[in-house]
């Protein structure tokens, strides 16, 4: 097969990469500014159904209530973040949500679950002082969505569906140029021309043996930024959820249970039938914040109180069958699908990778180094800190999705169409065509496998030092093997080659996460050092920043800067 020097090309004023809630919003927000924009949305999934947001179960956190308010919120932000948060970010989140809420029920269309009184409920959540998260329902996400994706089809912006973006690229003067892009359905490479670019590919918490996110999310975004020379701040920072199913080898294994049901009284049992979570945070029981909970169900698996499988149990079943698939209709149906039932009795989970608080830095604007490149959503860092709250996931990926699409269009004023350097562009596409141009070296699923396994045992729920150093130098020969992994024929539809792009963008994130996690001796939110138990103020509040350099990846820290609020000392209790 020769090499296709001639990309397909698409101009544009506005590419947005990403269809989940970040994505979707962005096209609403800058169509409403001006809707002579030309907008091209870039899609690895299928449009507004792949993804996390789809995905989201419990809600979205909103302050509504008048006896709720904005500062409680920051403050369980930054509390849940242990202060590693970019104040000002988390700030904008927890402003902005109440007003997206309103847009989302009066613009978008979305119905939310509403009390005998009319307002709208809200529920208890993990980690949070109010109950202020707002759902419908188990399946909040497919009601965003849904709606969302209907406006598309009012905003009607050029839907490339079923396309994977490879990389930024840059005029001969460096400026941001566009993008090149694959559509694999047809094997075909795409130059994509944009006056504007908005990064939104929700992240990457997939290179984890179990793992609760949407498949097709590999750190493409993450990855491509890296490429490009941004700065990335917290990617040690990766959230295990406490409660993935465990379902042996089914894709369902990793799937998440979600927080309501905690917030609702669910119980944690180990393999005795003991209520650990006592010896845990015996103030808040199951309701502690996600870290805490993976790591005490971790520990109790590790000391050998956990079940056959190497899970604990989750029971809500106290609250009676009727009342739990009344309440949990989603979550009940999943754990039925696997031969177990949450209405009836208790169901095995385990730790499961969820969330990467860690990612590209931006402003409140959303906006990056590079002039013209925005990012929104779960592919930014530093709203979160060290630790997300459960419902601040879907309004980060809302608010700052709305934020950029305001924002593109200052962006785009008096920013040309600009000719991408032909160089770069021939380099990006060689590049990603080059499993397919080879006959031999090895194929990428086994290699998926035990990339995923390396980050479980050596950068995973605890880590240490020498665990980390066994990753550094697992991922450094991985990387060597990945370098020449080969797909067969043909590029249409080929899912070896995907596969193969994929593992690329997750070996390179997942080097960051392990360096990053090796530079922070010290113990925060979702990232424990079993040789560093503690956190340390003293030295520590500081966030990491790595960017490329020329001989790899580059760190340095910056201190916090307090902002709105100054830290706050650790909440223990006995
Ligand atoms: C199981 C689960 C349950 C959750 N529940 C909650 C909850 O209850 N509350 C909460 O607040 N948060 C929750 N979250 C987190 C929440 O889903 C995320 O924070 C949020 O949805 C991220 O939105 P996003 O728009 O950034 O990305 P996503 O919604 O994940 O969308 C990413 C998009 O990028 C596309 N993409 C990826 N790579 C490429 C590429 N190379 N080229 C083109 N397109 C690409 C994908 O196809 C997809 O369309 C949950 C997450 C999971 C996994």
């Amino acid at each position: 097969m020769d090499f296709p020097t001639e990309p397909d090309i698409i101009d544009t004023d506005i590419a947005v990469i990403g269809t989940g809630g970040a994505g979707l919003m962005c096209v609403l927000h800058a169509h409403a500014a001006d809707p002579g924009l030309s907008i091209a949305l870039v899609s690895k999934g299928a449009v507004g159904r792949s993804g996390c947001t789809r995905m989201v179960q419990g809600g979205y956190n909103a302050v509504l209530d008048p006896s709720d308010s904005i500062e409680a919120h920051f403050r369980d932000t930054l509390d849940g973040g242990k202060y590693l948060n970019d104040q000002e970010l988390a700030w904008t989140l927890v402003n902005d949500a109440p007003r997206v809420i309103h847009e989302l029920e009066t613009r978008v269309g979305c119905f939310f679950d509403r009390g005998p009184d009319g307002r709208i409920h809200q529920k208890a959540f993990a980690g949070q002082s109010y109950d202020r998260t707002v759902h419908r329902g188990d399946l909040t996400g497919i009601e965003i969505m849904g709606r969302l994706r209907d406006q598309m089809f009012r905003v009607g912006p050029r839907e490339l569906e079923d396309v994977r973006a490879l990389d930024l690229v840059r005029d001969e003067n460096g400026e941001l140029a566009g993008l090149t892009a694959l559509d694999w359905r047809t094997g075909r490479a795409m130059l994509i021309r944009a006056r504007v670019v908005v990064v939104a590919t929700g992240g990457a918490a997939t290179m984890w043996k179990i793992a609760a996110p949407a498949r097709e999310k590999t750190g493409d975004g993450v990855a491509m930024c890296y490429r490009a020379g941004l700065p990335l701040r917290d990617m040690e920072m990766l959230q295990f959820h406490p409660t993935g199913l465990l379902a042996g080898s089914s894709r369902l294994t990793g799937a998440v249970l979600e927080e309501g049901l905690r917030g609702a009284g669910a119980r944690l049992l180990n393999a005795d039938g003991e209520r650990y979570m006592s010896r845990y945070d015996a103030g808040r029981m199951e309701r502690s914040t996600r870290d805490v909970v993976a790591r005490a169900s971790y520990t109790e698996i590790m000391s050998g109180r956990g079940t056959e499988s190497g899970g604990v149990r989750i029971d809500i079943s106290h609250l009676g069958a009727e009342e739990v698939e009344r309440r949990f209709p989603g979550m009940v149906a999943r754990t039925r699908q696997v031969g177990q039932d949450l209405a009836t009795g208790p169901v095995e989970v385990s730790p499961t990778a969820h969330f990467h608080m860690g990612g590209v830095m931006i402003d409140r604007d959303c906006r990056t180094e590079l002039a013209g490149l925005l990012v929104a959503g779960e592919d930014a860092g530093g709203t979160h800190g060290a630790n997300r709250l459960g419902g601040n996931g879907v309004a980060e990926s809302t608010v700052y999705g709305a934020r950029s699409g305001d924002q593109v269009v200052h962006e785009a004023a008096g920013r040309p169409l600009r000719e991408p350097d032909p160089a770069e562009v021939a380099e990006s596409i060689r590049g990603a065509y080059a499993p397919l141009l080879r006959d031999s070296g090895p194929l990428p699923f086994a290699l998926t496998t035990e990339l995923k396994e390396l980050m479980w045992e050596r950068c995973g729920v605890v880590r240490d030092r020498e665990g980390l150093l066994a990753a550094r130098t697992g991922l450094e020969r991985l990387a060597e093997r990945v370098a020449l992994v080969r797909a067969p024929h043909p590029p249409a539809a080929n899912y070896t080659w995907q596969e193969a792009l994929d593992l690329g963008n997750q070996v390179t994130v997942a080097r960051l996460v392990v360096e990053s996690a090796l530079a922070r001796e010290e113990s925060r939110g979702a990232h424990y050092r079993a040789d560093f138990p503690e956190r340390r103020d003293d030295s520590w509040l500081r966030y990491i920043v790595a960017r490329s350099g020329t001989d790899g990846a580059e760190l340095s820290t910056r201190p916090v800067e307090p902002t709105r609020l100054a830290p706050a000392p650790e909440v223990t209790t006995p």
